[in-house]
């Protein structure tokens, strides 16, 4: 498979990126690793008669632990989030995360920026992102804004980034409490057919906080602020966990696809948040 015929560009700086989206609007794309685009330009499901290579633009790349936060940069791949014992220590469900997407080739290439801007319900960090309540920062010619990956993603492939607009960085606060996420797909490398974010805190054995999202359950990631309040004030006995798991199926809305109809993406859907739920709460 060819790609239809394309200008490339690969701009030093962002203001070089900036420059080539205002010129050329709509025919003019970004690429991160290209391991989402490059796929769908051959595919033919993508005409980018302009693409823009983001390699050598500066100040990307960088992972900042501070005192409240984490900053990524939209360039850090996958394997870089694995990498990063800093990282991991400050919030351990990244690493557990990015293990689990695709594999260790794409994980070299992907790129934190490009997973949570290119808007595929298929992909692990937006689910993940909203989870942790991330903010995502975009850069344009009118200057720079923060949107939350909870208000973020709109439907399939939409999002509230404008075209001309660059993704340049994820900030997260510092998490803390018990995490998981659990995925459950067909094959090792295969997109999610269910999977789970979790993140809880408890005090002297009561849940004080639940974070809950999932992933390829709908055409965008769904944060379940029901889930996680069915979680909160309980021991996390069954009934608690059955209640969040009801409320979760409420909020999600698959479709019948080649990873089953959609009464086995539910059924799977519970089992995979019950375990993450489990899991979350034994490490809280
Ligand atoms: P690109 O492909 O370069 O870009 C993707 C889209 O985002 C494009 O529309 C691009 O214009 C836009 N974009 C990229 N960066 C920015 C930016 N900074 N600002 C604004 N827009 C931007 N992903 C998973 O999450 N889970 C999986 O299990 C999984 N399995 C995979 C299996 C295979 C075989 C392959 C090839 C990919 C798989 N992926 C999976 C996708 C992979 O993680 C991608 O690399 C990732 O989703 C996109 O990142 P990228 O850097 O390659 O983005």
């Amino acid at each position: 498979m060819i790609p239809a015929a394309f200008e490339y560009y690969r701009p030093q700086d962002m203001a070089g990126v900036l420059a080539i989206l205002e010129e050329h609007g709509d025919d003019a794309r970004v690429m991160a690793g290209g391991h989402s685009l490059i796929p769908m330009m051959k595919l033919r499901m993508a005409e980018v008669p302009h693409l823009i290579d983001l390699q050598d633009v500066g100040g990307l790349s960088d992972i900042t632990v501070e005192a409240s936060r984490i900053v990524i940069g939209a360039m850090v791949t996958q394997a870089d989030i694995i990498d990063s014992a800093e990282l991991t220590a400050a919030a351990p469900i990244l690493r557990e995360a990015a293990l689990q997407i695709a594999d260790p080739q794409v994980r070299y290439m992907g790129t934190v920026g490009g997973n949570v801007a290119n808007g595929d319900p298929g992909n692990d960090m937006p689910g993940l992102m909203q989870c942790l309540d991330a903010t995502f920062t975009l850069v344009g010619s009118d200057g720079e804004r923060d949107v939350p990956a909870r208000d973020f993603y709109e439907a399939a492939y939409m999002t509230a980034r404008d075209d001309e607009e660059v993704l340049t960085a994820v900030s997260i606060p510092l998490p803390s409490g018990g995490y998981a996420y659990e995925k459950q797909k067909r094959k090792i490398g295969d997109y999610a057919t269910a999977a789970a974010s979790v993140q809880i805190t408890q005090s002297g054995g009561t849940c004080t906080s639940a974070a809950i999202a999932m992933t390829n359950l709908s055409d965008t990631p769904i944060f379940s602020e029901a889930a996680g309040a069915a979680l909160v004030g309980t021991a996390l006995d069954d009934a608690a966990i059955k209640s969040s798991v009801a409320a979760m199926l409420n909020d999600i809305d698959p479709t019948e696809d080649n990873r089953g109809p959609i009464a086995f993406k539910k059924h799977v859907a519970g089992v995979i948040l019950r375990r993450a739920i489990e899991r979350a709460w034994s490490r809280a």
